[in-house]
């Protein structure tokens, strides 16, 4: 490796913080908005290995926010175009592009042979998933969203997010707060149950298209990979809980405890008795948001 390409990061974080960091085995889970940009940031760091899972192809709403999306790139898939995008940044890297469900054996797999998870999915289902199966094989999980509020009835224009760094046995979403274990059991069902529940006008929140833009996620997903870095190399321990509040400016580190009575973190190094398993996909069910 050309130890020239990181000379300026490797006076922040020593040869031996930069060999740390080479080291780990990173999976990014989405690549659209967001994801994008944590493969970019991640990619810059120098790491050797990083693993792309998602089962969706760009389309030309996705032009505006895609780190390295072109738009000749529209239709193709979103795991290769980051592949690609990592590549270009760093040709040494092995990077492993998954273009499968969340909820596959594949992915699933994978994600257990990784040092750590870098979550940037849209719903509550696949992070309930990812809290799981990080809580009970003991990987760290880096989960990372944004969101806009347009102005509606009763409620001001609003737009922010939040990184949570969830160790195992220490934190996690549930602790946070920022997960609703209803809602995402809910986006787990399968795919009849999901139709008939709509039909009689349950849940699930809604379909529209939500707003998003480069810059917000830009400021989330560089925060997290700031978080992976200062945890890989030493320099501090993580922060359990930034927010993002884009209305004042500022990043706020909320001073968070796991809470005694989490279930989920006190499954810690559990394993298969966990049996993450039960959240695969039907045989057969491909393209299954959430
Ligand atoms: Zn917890």
């Amino acid at each position: 490796m050309n130890r020239n390409r990181f000379a300026r990061q490797i006076l922040m974080f020593g040869e031996k913080g930069q060999n740390k960091i080479e080291a780990q085995r990173v999976a990014v889970v989405g690549a659209g908005g967001l994801g994008s940009q944590l493969c970019q940031a991640l990619a810059y760091t120098g790491i050797r290995s990083i693993g792309v899972i998602d089962d969706d192809r760009l389309d030309e709403t996705n032009m505006n926010r895609v780190a390295g999306a072109l738009p000749s790139d529209v239709g193709r898939r979103k795991v290769e175009v980051a592949k690609e995008h990592i590549l270009k940044i760093n040709p040494e890297a092995e990077v492993i592009a998954i273009p499968r469900n969340l909820r596959t054996r594949e992915a699933l797999e994978f994600l257990l042979k990784c040092t750590h998870i870098c979550g940037a999915v849209d719903h509550d289902g696949p992070r309930l998933v990812l809290t799981e199966l990080a809580a009970a094989y003991g990987i760290p999980l880096i989960d990372a969203t944004t969101e806009i509020f347009p102005e509606a009835e009763g409620r001001p224009f609003d737009f922010g997010g939040r990184v949570v760094v969830a160790t195992p046995g220490d934190y996690c979403l549930f602790c946070a707060d920022q997960l609703d274990r209803e809602l995402a059991k809910e986006e787990l069902e399968t795919p009849e149950v999901r139709a008939d529940r709509r039909k009689h006008g349950y849940g699930l929140g809604s379909d529209l298209p939500a707003p998003s833009v480069f810059a917000l996620n830009g400021i989330l997903a560089n925060a997290a990979v700031m978080e992976f870095i200062v945890m890989t190399t030493g320099i501090r321990e993580a922060a359990r809980h930034l927010t993002y509040k884009g209305m004042r400016g500022v990043m706020v580190s909320r001073d968070s405890k796991r809470n005694p009575d989490c279930y989920t973190c006190a499954t810690c190094g559990q394993r298969d008795n966990v049996n993450i398993w039960r959240y695969l996909l039907p045989e057969g069910v491909e393209n299954f948001a959430a």
